[in-house]
């Protein structure tokens, strides 16, 4: 059966899984870390072993050799040859308008990403970097990209562009692009599964609440609408960005603070959001612990997460004129119930009866609503991981070898 690497490179690590196509069992899995800051570490694990490489790693290249070797172990490897792994996914972050689903990898399409990297400055070239390794690596294999912007590139006009001159679009591409569209394409899909009703009919609110936080709109399967914007900056309060603020703030602040744009941009981005708010962390499970301690700084940070994302869940059943079911995705998402029970409460005027009980779990699929609520609500994990192979089995041909070869 065909053999899937899936992955996500990042400017200093890289995350992979080996998946078995279409059984979708991860073979194996890792993460390399401080990639070209020494003292590299290579976590990797395969079914219940568990191995922990520290060493230094110098570029991609080096911790692509180094990924490659060990899955191949001959103690700890998932294949015995290169010659098993068909084909490669790459996760990268935005696709600009180019790319409103997920491609095989060329020359053509590599020249395209590099035009992408204004848009995504801090991204995009890590992601370029894995891909060049893993193709010289690799080279007879195809390698297929999957972009977080895609899933959001059928948001109509009306959407997408911003109260701005309108030559900045043109120009300058200046518009709402959306992220985490694999995770959203992802959980939206299996909302439908679960609920065994055609996505085709169904008006989905995906919110995906990890580090970075985003909500979508999907009416039909297709994204409408996503509170992150041109940049990932945008929308709802997250563990370190501000979510949405009047830009006016940003020269108000660099006259005040004698600061360059950049560094106020750098304090929106890394040091606002739940950790400003709450002066303790970024982390929600240390601003939950603290806040049931009574600490009134966590329990404002709580509620003022809380209440974007209510606005948005608002904002989006309204654009689609209803709502069939909620989603709750990504470490957060998937894992507080203390943050899931202030969304859902009180939404009862909305058609969604939220049964508490069923609510005390993590890291599970649940359905939190009564089973005669009009309108549901779901914790439903992502898995980008594996939409990454999906996407890498139907588009690099594999797909279609196998059913040629079973036919
Ligand atoms: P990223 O955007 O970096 O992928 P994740 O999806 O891993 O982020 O989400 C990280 C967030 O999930 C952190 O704020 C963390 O506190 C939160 N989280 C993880 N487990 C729990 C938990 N048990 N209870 C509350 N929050 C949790």
């Amino acid at each position: 059966m065909p053999i899937v690497l899936s992955v996500n490179s990042g400017s200093s690590s890289l995350k992979y899984q080996l998946i078995d196509m279409p059984s979708e069992h991860v073979m194996a899995k890792g993460v390399i870390e401080r990639i070209g800051l020494g003292d590299s570490i290579h976590t990797y694990s395969m079914n219940d072993i568990k191995v922990e490489v520290t060493e230094d790693i110098a570029n991609h290249e080096a911790a692509v050799g180094h990924l490659l070797k060990m899955v191949q172990h001959d103690k700890y490897g998932a294949i015995q040859s290169l010659d098993e792994i068909q084909a490669v996914g790459h996760r990268v972050v935005h696709g600009g308008e180019r790319f409103s689903n997920s491609v095989l990898m060329t020359d053509e399409v590599m020249n395209q990403l590099h035009a992408c990297i204004e848009l995504a400055p801090l991204h995009n070239p890590a992601n370029i970097t894995g891909i060049q390794a893993f193709q010289k690596l690799l080279p007879s294999v195809p390698h297929v990209a999957v972009f977080d912007t895609a899933f959001h590139q059928s948001m109509p006009k009306k959407t997408y562009l911003y109260s701005l001159p309108y030559e900045y679009y043109e120009k300058f591409g200046i518009r709402k692009y959306g992220f985490h569209g694999t995770s959203h394409r992802f959980v939206t899909k299996r909302a439908a599964q679960i609920m065994d009703r055609p996505l085709e009919e169904l008006k989905l609110i995906s919110c995906h609440l990890g580090n970075g936080s985003s909500i979508a709109a999907v009416h039909g399967g297709q994204s409408i609408d996503t509170s992150m914007g041109f940049t990932p900056l945008a929308g709802v309060t997250m563990g370190t960005r501000s979510g949405d603020v009047d830009s006016a703030i940003l020269p108000f602040l660099m006259d005040k603070l004698d600061l360059s744009e950049k560094e106020v941009l750098d304090i929106y981005n890394q040091k606002s959001g739940l950790l400003a708010l709450s002066g303790i962390s970024s982390d929600l499970r240390d601003i939950e612990e603290a806040a049931q301690q009574g600490n009134e700084r966590a329990n404002l940070a709580i509620d003022i997460f809380v209440e974007r994302i209510r606005n948005y869940i608002g904002s989006y059943a309204v654009q689609m004129n209803g709502v069939d079911a909620i989603i709750f995705t990504a470490g957060i998402g998937e894992n507080s119930q203390w943050i899931r029970s202030l969304i859902l409460e009180k939404l009862d005027w909305m058609g969604i009866h939220f049964d508490p009980q069923q609510n005390g779990v993590r890291g599970v699929e649940r359905e939190l609503t009564y089973a005669t609520s009009p309108v549901k609500a779901f914790i439903i994990p992502t898995n980008e991981e594996l939409m990454i192979a999906r996407d890498t089995m139907s588009i690099s041909g594999i797909e279609e070898g196998m059913e040629l070869c079973l036919r």
